[in-house]
């Protein structure tokens, strides 16, 4: 649909497309990189604090302190080095717009977050994507020269592929003068983060979400951690555009997600066993599966087309990424489940491949 209302900017719009939230309830659903689990019992006895039923008659704190104290504290930062947003996609259209818009174009992997290109095109910004390698390996030589900054996510997404630290500290002195932002959505499967490098580097930004380790996509909570002067720069575009992003509700029921330590620690380590239980798994059943720090796996069926995988995994109430671009359109990204809907899945592809040999050898 169009209407003739609608500016020309907005026309040329190409919106993110997330991935799909069926309803239907018996689906398994492996497609959006949800934690399977329910999210710590600190977190849900929050939202039923009388305190919290009290405050919801005012504004929320516009600075959300709180809760960016207990963030600072988490990673050993002062609070004003930390800004929270509506999940980290906000925080991260709020970084693009602080930092990106410049003359030279923007760098990013021609194979990573989808969203990147959509927020280039919003905020008209230019940008550059160096290819991968051959086994979707980043190199960070590709990101020197001219640029507006780069951005990627670490460990990257679709691929699961991690960064070490010390390429991404020749990142930053690779871009000593802009702003180089690590997308840590994934950091907590098992990579390590960034945010020991803050306090040397001050064009280093870092971004969180409790949205897949915390198994907190519905209260939609991202943060920033970075340098003071970065910070400042991301609450100047905050409050241009919505002074009260971060609702009472996530406020407190994120604090209280974020220090329940304890939680997080036993939570990835459920979600990184099973990963590495089902990476073999798969293997073993003839997939190529990229080597992942996430909580999905990328993987290439050996003997059938990977979109035709994905429409009898669907048939079989079984949900994962298929995505029809170049490069990774004979893979599939599955996120990783409990072990029951992993079984389930594994069963499903043997099932389904053996069909798929046994009409083809006839
Ligand atoms: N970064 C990456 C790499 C992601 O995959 C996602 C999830 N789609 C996000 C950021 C956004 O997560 P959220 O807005 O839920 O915090």
């Amino acid at each position: 649909m169009s209407s003739p209302f609608w500016s020309p900017a907005l026309a040329q719009l190409e919106p993110y497309v997330p991935g799909e939230q069926p309803r239907a309830q018996r689906l398994i659903k492996l497609n959006t990189n949800e934690n399977p689990y329910p999210p710590s019992p600190q977190a849900l006895a929050a939202l039923s604090d009388p305190a919290l039923h009290r405050a919801l008659r005012r504004y929320p704190d516009p600075e959300s302190s709180e809760l960016c104290s207990v963030i600072a504290a988490q990673h050993n930062v002062a609070t004003n080095q930390v800004f929270v947003g509506n999940g980290s996609d906000e925080v991260l259209a709020h970084t693009f717009y602080s930092f990106f818009r410049r003359d030279q174009p923007l760098l990013f992997p021609d194979i990573t977050y989808s969203f990147y290109p959509v927020y280039c095109q919003l905020y008209d910004i230019d940008f550059r994507t160096p290819a991968l390698g051959a086994d979707f390996s980043i190199s960070v030589q590709d990101y020197a020269g001219e640029a507006a900054g780069v951005i990627l996510p670490n460990p990257n997404a679709p691929t699961g592929r991690q960064l070490p630290l010390e390429d991404i500290e020749q990142l930053l002195r690779l871009q000593p003068e802009r702003v180089v932002a690590v997308d840590e959505a994934y950091i907590d499967f098992g990579g390590d983060s960034a945010v020991c490098l803050v306090d040397r580097h001050p064009n280093l930004l870092v971004i969180r979400t409790l949205s897949k380790s915390h198994a907190l996509a519905g209260l939609r909570l991202g943060y920033a951690v970075g340098q003071a002067h970065l910070i400042e720069g991301l609450q100047r575009t905050k409050n241009s555009f919505n002074s009260y992003p971060v609702d009472g509700v996530a406020q407190r029921v994120g604090a209280a997600a974020i220090a329940d330590h304890r939680w997080l620690e036993e939570n990835c380590a459920k979600v990184i066993a099973t990963r590495d239980s089902v990476t073999e798994a798969l293997t073993a059943l003839d997939f190529e599966v990229v080597p992942s720090k996430a909580n999905f796996v990328l993987a290439r069926p050996g003997t059938m087309e990977a979109g035709q995988l994905y429409t009898e995994l669907r048939r079989r109430g079984i949900l994962v990424r298929h995505f029809n671009r170049a490069r990774i359109n004979q893979y599939l990204r599955i996120s990783i489940g409990t072990d029951t809907e992993m079984a389930q899945l594994l069963e499903a592809c043997r099932e389904i491949i053996a069909t798929h040999q046994n009409s083809t050898v006839r």
